[in-house]
C-alpha cells in the first residue's frame, strides 16, 4: 500500500523521546571526563564501572542545563526532587541500574512551536523532562565473533524529553525533532549531533481509523540517528501497521530498528513494561531541592530564544520567514548578523552578504562563522559603499569581497580606493558615457533594437572596459535598455 492510500482510512499518533547528552566536563555522578571520542574504557574510574562501595557525587552543571531547558519550553520545574534507580541487566550497565528520575522529573508540561506548511504553527506538548545517566556502549560490529564494550559513555548526563501522543506526521515529527536540536544548540547544552549519538530520538507510533478516540497498540523504533531517518522510519511503519489491520492482524508491541539502507523497520525485542524495572528511589543521592533565587540566576543567564529572535528579525529587520530561519537556524550566525546590525540599518543587504559570500566562504574553507576573518563592522562599511554608489554590487561581491578576505582588518573603503575601484561615475555620468558608447556603435545599436539580443553582452563589455569594471552591470544593462528606446 502506498502512505496516501493508508492516510485516507488511517490515522497515525507519534510520540517522541529524545535523549540529548550534555555538554558537561565531567560524568553526572563522578569526575570522569565527559568526551566524545577518546580511545574506548580510558574516561573511567571505579564509580562509572559500577564497582561495589562506591558512591556517585551529583554534578550540579546537570541541573541547570535541566533548568534552562526547562524555562525555555515553559515547563513546570519541581522544586524539590530525588532520583530513582532503574533495574535492568545489560553488558554495557555494570551497576545493574540506571539512575534516572522516575515519578518526580526536574520538568514536566511545556511546550514545542513548531513549523507547518503555509506559515502554520503548532504547539507539540510534552508530557516531562527527567535527568539521567547515559549506559556505555556495545559495539557488534569490530569483532566477528565477539561484542566489545566501552564504557566511556557509562554515566555521561542526559536529559530525557518526551512529548505527548500528539504528533500527526512524519513531517511534524521532523519538525519537532528540528526544533528542538536548534534550541538544545542555542542554549549551548547539547551539541546535537546525531552521527556521534550526542541527540538521540525514539519514536513510538501507532495508527487508529480516521475520526476514531482510541488509540491503537503502538511500536516504539530505537535510536534514530538523524532527522531525516525519523521521517522515513515514520511513513514506513505507517504503511506497515495498516496492512497489519487491514488483513486482521495484531499489531506486537515491540521495540523495533530502522534500517536505513533498506528503509525499513524490523522487530528487536517485546516492550518491557515499566514494572519489570523496578524503580525505587536511590539512596546513594541526596533529594534536590530547587531554590527561587537559583531559577532566577538561571533565567537571567539564559540567551535569546529562537522563536524570540525569530519574532524580532521578521517583525522589527522585516526579514522573510525564510531568511529569518535560515539565520536563526545557527546561533552564532545569528549573533554575527546582528553585530552587522550595530553598524548598518539595511538590515535586507546584512542578510543576503551573509546567507550568499559569507556562507559560501564558510562552507568552501569548512569553518564555523566563530573564525570568520572579517569584523562585523567592515561588513556594514562594504554594504554602505554600495548604498552609496561607490562600488557596484557585482564589483563588490567578486573583487572586494576576496580582497576584504585577505586583509580583514582594512576598511574595505581604503581596499577599494587602493584598487581604483570607487565609481567616480554618478547615474548621469554613466548615462552619459552609455550614450556615447551607444551613439559610436551605430551598426550594433540598429541590430540591437532589431531585436539581436546578443548585443546586449558587447554594450555592457564596452561599458565594464570604459569604466574600468566599475560600473554596476546590472545599472548599465537598465540604462541601457532605456537609452535605446
Ligand atoms: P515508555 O516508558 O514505555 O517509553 P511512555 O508512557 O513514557 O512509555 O511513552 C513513551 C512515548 O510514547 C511518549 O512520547 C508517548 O507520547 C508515546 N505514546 C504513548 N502511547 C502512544 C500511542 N498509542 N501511540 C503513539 N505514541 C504513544
Ligand atoms: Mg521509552
Amino acid at each position: 500500500m502506498e502512505l496516501e492510500e493508508v492516510l485516507l482510512k488511517y490515522e497515525p499518533v507519534v510520540g517522541i523521546e529524545i535523549h540529548a547528552q550534555l555538554k558537561t566536563k565531567s560524568k553526572a555522578y563522578c569526575g570522569d571526563k565527559n568526551e566524545f571520542g577518546s580511545t574506548p574504557n580510558t574516561l573511567i574510574s571505579p564509580i562509572s564501572l559500577g564497582h561495589p562501595g562506591t558512591l556517585p557525587k551529583f554534578n550540579k552543571k546537570v541541573i541547570n542545563h535541566a533548568l534552562k531547558l526547562g524555562l525555555a519550553l515553559d515547563c513546570d520545574i519541581t522544586r524539590y526532587m530525588h532520583f530513582d534507580r532503574k533495574n535492568y541487566f545489560y553488558a554495557d550497565l555494570p551497576k545493574g541500574y540506571q539512575i534516572t528520575q522516575d515519578k518526580k522529573p526536574i520538568c514536566k508540561n511545556g511546550k514545542v512551536l513548531i513549523r507547518l506548511e503555509n506559515n502554520n504553527t503548532k504547539e507539540i506538548e510534552l508530557t516531562r523532562i527527567h535527568m539521567e545517566e547515559d549506559s556505555g556502549k556495545s559495539i557488534h560490529d569490530l569483532d566477528p565473533f565477539n561484542t566489545l564494550i566501552d564504557l566511556n559513555r557509562a554515566g555521561v548526563p542526559l536529559l530525557e524529553i518526551v512529548t505527548e501522543p500528539v504528533i500527526k506526521s512524519s513531517f511534524e515529527a521532523y519538525q519537532y525533532v528540528s526544533e528542538m536540536r536548534k534550541l538544545l544548540r542555542h542554549l549551548d547544552i547539547c551539541d546535537g549531533n546525531m552521527e556521534e549519538g550526542s541527540m538521540r530520538c525514539d519514536v513510538n507510533i501507532s495508527i487508529m481509523p480516521l475520526g476514531s478516540k482510541e488509540f491503537g497498540d503502538r511500536v516504539e523504533i530505537k535510536n534514530l540517528n538523524s532527522i531525516r531517518n525519523v521521517q522515513r522510519s515514520i511513513d514506513y511503519e505507517i504503511v506497515r501497521q495498516a496492512e497489519l489491520l487491514d488483513n486482521n492482524k495484531p499489531i506486537l508491541v515491540q521495540t523495533r530498528t530502522f534500517d536505513a539502507t533498506k528503509g525499513k523497520t524490523s522487530a528487536m525485542r517485546k516492550k518491557e513494561a515499566a514494572h519489570d524495572y523496578r524503580y525505587f528511589p536511590e539512596p546513594d543521592l541526596n533529594p534536590i531541592k530547587i531554590e527561587e533565587k537559583h531559577l532566577l540566576d538561571i533565567k537571567s543567564s539564559m540567551p535569546a530564544l529562537p522563536n524570540e529572535l525569530y519574532e524580532k528579525f521578521t517583525n522589527n529587520y522585516n526579514l522573510s520567514t525564510y531568511d529569518a530561519l535560515i539565520i536563526i537556524e545557527q546561533k552564532e550566525i545569528a549573533i554575527y548578523y546582528e553585530s552587522i546590525l550595530n553598524f548598518t540599518k539595511n538590515y535586507k543587504a546584512a542578510a543576503n552578504w551573509l546567507m550568499g559570500n559569507i556562507k559560501s566562504y564558510l562552507n568552501q574553507n569548512a569553518i564555523e562563522i566563530e573564525f570568520f576573518p572579517i569584523k562585523a563592522e567592515n561588513i556594514a562599511l562594504l554594504i554602505d559603499l554600495i548604498d552609496n554608489n561607490m562600488v557596484s554590487h557585482s564589483l563588490a561581491s567578486q573583487k572586494l569581497f576576496p580582497e576584504m578576505i585577505k586583509l580583514p582588518l582594512v576598511n574595505p573603503k581604503k581596499i577599494a580606493e587602493e584598487n581604483n575601484w570607487i565609481s567616480e561615475s554618478s547615474s548621469d555620468d554613466l548615462s552619459e558615457m552609455i550614450s556615447k558608447i551607444i551613439n559610436e556603435n551605430p551598426v550594433e545599436r540598429e541590430r540591437l533594437k532589431n531585436g539581436e539580443k546578443k548585443l546586449t553582452g558587447f554594450f555592457i563589455g564596452k561599458i565594464m572596459k570604459a569604466s574600468k569594471g566599475t560600473a554596476d552591470p546590472k545599472k548599465s544593462n537598465q540604462l541601457l535598455n532605456k537609452l535605446l528606446n
